[in-house]
């Protein structure tokens, strides 16, 4: 898991970055809010910890500008207590939760952990590669227009490689994407899932090309 911290106030800034990485998360920090739009919006993170009142845009600007771009990453707002009408704007504006300084490690995390496990319904977009059709709104997967039942952990995975459409992924990103990292995962782990998907999505449909490719000693992508 990939986080991005836009906090200017580099103590605090470091010190989450710290007892993040603790936790197994890659952490980047931007100091300033025109850095970290630049680097939200350029990078690929699954999720980022927002200050609101930063040199250069703003929180709530960054939010608004993401979102406008189509950029769908999870953002938690991290407030001064108080700023109860930046709180409600950053919502209205596309962020998906907040906190409110000064607050607790432990809540942090959990907060994090409850945004990298939300189903991405908020994105909205339909995901297509091919005749496969995967709507992250009504969790329906379809292929060549039959419907095609999904466990959860199948739907996460197949999201994960649509949203990285022909982009070849390692079993370490996939478990680190699909998989929470206190998880017992062994990367044997991603080959029955990977298995059990092909059943679903490609046996069925003998006459088409399959779509999920094993890149041998790299991993999989899905074009
Ligand atoms: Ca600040």
């Amino acid at each position: 898991m990939r986080i991005l911290i836009i906090e200017d106030e580099h103590r605090i800034a470091n010190s989450i970055k710290k007892g993040l990485e603790q936790e197994n998360y890659a952490v980047d920090i931007a100091y300033d809010g025109n850095d970290g739009f630049d680097l939200a919006a350029t990078e690929e993170y699954d999720v980022i910890i927002l200050d609101l009142m930063l040199p250069g845009m703003d929180g709530t600007d960054i939010c608004q500008s993401l979102r406008k771009n189509k950029v769908h990453t999870p953002i938690l707002i991290l407030t001064a207590k108080g700023q109860i009408q930046d709180k409600i704007k950053g919502l209205d504006n596309g962020a998906d939760d907040y906190l409110t300084k000064p607050f607790s490690f432990e809540e942090l995390l959990a907060r994090i952990r409850a945004l990298t496990r939300r189903p991405k319904t908020t994105l909205g977009e339909v995901l297509t590669v091919s005749d496969l059709i995967f709507n992250p709104k009504t969790f329906e997967v379809k292929r060549f227009g039959k419907l095609i039942k999904l466990s959860n952990k199948e739907f996460s995975l197949l999201e994960y490689l649509m949203r990285n459409k022909a982009r070849i992924l390692t079993k370490d990103q996939i478990i680190g994407h699909v998989w929470d990292y206190d998880a017992d995962i062994l990367p044997n782990t991603v080959e029955v899932y990977i298995r059990n998907l092909r059943n679903k999505i490609d046996l069925p449909f003998k006459k088409k090309k399959p779509l999920i490719i094993t890149i041998r000693g790299f991993g999989y992508k899905i074009e």
